[in-house]
């Protein structure tokens, strides 16, 4: 089908994820992408683009790779489902599990699996208020989470959003749920004396867990100063909450490590995770929760625990999964991340240092962002918008983030980058910042 008749059928038939319905049908789909090739996606009409998001901050080991087609097609040849519902298991989810434990943090060793990141975050916050709920405290169901934070869109991990814009759809975020301070906007100590109000004003007997990124990714890539996450252990523990890590972005070698909170050197009690556990191959997520949980689930749960999806633990997911894992470990690309990333962060000094609009500049391991300036005079002008348009006429997909007064271009790009690419992208950037600031002097 050629490219006219596939946007006629789109606007018609195909409701998008996360889009402006009128945009979609006064201008159709885009890009219609038909192949992907390491850090490149190319569309049905032959254009190459470096894909400087790993989509959806998700491609980790990069597009198209054939040793994980082979995986998944003997897995299916052999057993494409069957579930793990009540006492059913097999061998991919055991062995993906096993794995997981041994790659998070030591107390940690027991998953639950899913379908992806929301699932991910809703199932950890009914396993929280499971967890007091047979401990005879069945009034601690209360989620705090911090402003700008994203955590999906099922009906809990929406609440638990920090960003307004997602309480939309439905008209409200549920009860239950409430935001303090986020840590790049304000410091450690304000943020965390924030959070001890927002817990004081709950009632701390309410309050069932923390729950926060270890980088906030869809907030603007918003990395929280090195003795953050100490303190939010701290506070956690004093008030006996639960310290949930969402690592849906961060986990899986995207931050230099393989989970992100391994910056701050602390454990939380659960981690939630999707995205680079599969490199998006498959729509997998979970949940890791510490010994101590397990614990109190085997001795305390009774009857059935009332949650399964049909795909949790879904066995072709897991073979998936554990050939992305292999991949990421047998090809040195968490150190990669971490590298390329010191990388890209020299290349985006060096355009700060040239180009005067732009402001703070960051990176962790392969998770980075560029803030432009606010204009004096026009204050309310965003202008991360248009460098994504330049960019994009420079075969680069990357991405905009303008909540609140914020005006950032975020940077994801797979874990298997090299230099000379990171080099490209920079120069493609460089001249695409540039173009914008010209456009504004001569205005
Ligand atoms: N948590 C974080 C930190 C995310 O960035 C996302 C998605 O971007 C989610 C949760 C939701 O994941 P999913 O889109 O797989 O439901």
């Amino acid at each position: 089908m050629n490219m006219k008749e596939l946007i006629e059928l789109d606007k018609k038939h195909f409701i998008h994820p996360t889009s402006s319905i009128q945009l979609q049908q006064e201008k159709g789909a885009k890009l219609i992408i038909e192949k992907g090739e390491g850090i490149y996606l190319t569309t049905i009409d032959g254009k190459v683009f470096i894909d400087a998001m790993s989509s959806l901050w998700n491609v980790n080991i990069g597009h198209g790779r054939t040793e994980i087609a082979e995986v998944a097609m003997e897995q299916m040849k052999k057993l494409a489902y069957s579930s793990a519902f009540s006492t059913f298991s097999h061998e991919p989810a055991i062995m993906l599990a096993k794995k997981i434990a041994d790659l998070a943090p030591p107390k940690l060793n027991a998953v639950f699996f899913t379908s992806g990141g929301s699932e991910s975050n809703d199932s950890a916050i009914k396993l929280v208020r499971h967890y007091w709920k047979i401990q005879g405290q069945h009034d601690r169901n209360k989620i705090i989470s911090l402003k700008r934070g994203y955590h999906g869109v099922a009906v809990g991990a929406t609440s638990a959003t920090g960003i307004p814009e997602f309480w939309n759809m439905a008209g409200h975020m549920e009860t239950g749920f409430a935001h303090a301070k986020n840590p790049y906007e304000v410091g450690t100590i304000k943020s965390i004396a924030s959070i001890r109000e927002v817990i004081e004003n709950e009632g701390p007997e309410t309050v069932a867990a923390l729950l926060v990124e270890p980088v906030q990714g869809a907030g603007g890539v918003l990395i929280p100063p090195s003795d953050y996450f100490q303190e939010v252990r701290k506070l956690c523990d004093e008030y006996g909450i639960l310290f949930v890590a969402d690592e849906v972005i961060t986990g899986f070698g995207r931050t230099g490590k393989m989970f992100g909170i391994e910056h701050w050197n602390v454990e939380p009690d659960l981690i939630t995770f999707a995205k680079g556990v599969t490199s998006g191959y498959f729509p997998l997520g979970g949940v890791i929760v510490s010994d101590e949980i397990h614990e109190v689930l085997k001795e305390k749960s009774e009857g059935v625990l009332f949650h399964g999806f049909t795909y949790s633990g879904h066995p072709t997911g897991a073979a998936v999964a554990l050939k992305n894992i292999e991949i990421l470990e047998h090809e040195g690309l968490v150190e990669n991340s971490r590298l390329m990333g010191e990388e890209l962060l020299k290349g985006l000094k060096e355009i700060k240092a040239e180009l005067r609009i732009v402001g703070d500049v960051r990176t962790i391991g392969l998770l980075g962002a560029m803030e432009i300036l606010h204009d004096p005079i026009s204050p309310n002008l965003k202008l991360a918008p248009r460098v994504i348009e330049a960019l994009h006429e420079r075969g680069v997909i990357c991405r905009a983030v303008t909540y609140d007064d914020s005006d950032i271009i975020c940077f994801s790009p797979p874990l298997t980058i090299t230099k000379e690419q990171i080099q490209t992208l920079i120069e493609k950037l460089r001249e695409s910042v540039l173009t914008v600031k010209q456009e504004l002097v001569s205005q």
